[in-house]
């Protein structure tokens, strides 16, 4: 597993690469947890629909943990999950998720893809995000308007 300092963003802006988020979670999780560690270390689980979560099995498949995508807005409260979420279906990703979030930072986060880091080239009109390489052309079409207003044709009395 990897260390809680591999995750520390340099900086507290928006632009950071990583999540001062998912780092104070992890970090959080680690100091309140140390004594059953590395057995309830922090875990990525890939769940219905897609949804990652953060956090651990515990017995009888009960999964206390937190939605990825909360976590990285400040929403740092676990809750237990339990057959009614369909736990027992849900993948493992702890490896490949931090491997990727390693490498990409908050892109590699599952529905947070607005969060790019958008440079601009060629005058504006190719933008590059600076963690993941994700590149766009922008591309421009006229749109004509019409406004329907009613016009009287007929004085009536
Ligand atoms: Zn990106």
């Amino acid at each position: 597993m990897l260390k809680t300092e591999q995750l520390k963003p340099k900086t507290h802006d928006a632009s950071e690469k990583y999540s001062l988020y998912l780092y104070q979670f992890i970090k959080k999780w680690r100091k309140e947890n140390k004594k059953s560690l590395p057995k309830y270390d922090v875990r990525c689980y890939k769940g219905l629909y897609g949804t990652y979560f953060l956090g651990y099995v515990y017995e009888n498949n009960i999964v206390f943990c937190r939605q990825l995508t909360h976590i990285v807005h400040g929403q740092m409260e676990t809750f237990a999950y339990d057959e009614s979420w369909k736990v027992s279906q849900w993948e493992d990703v702890t490896d490949k998720f931090f491997a990727e979030y390693l490498r990409i930072g908050k892109c590699a986060i599952p529905f947070y893809k607005d969060d790019h880091n958008w440079e601009f080239l060629k005058n504006g009109m190719t933008r590059k995000c600076t963690h993941c390489g994700l590149t766009q052309k922008l591309k421009m079409e006229k749109v004509e308007t019409y406004h329907k207003n009613w016009e009287v044709v007929n004085e009536m009395d």
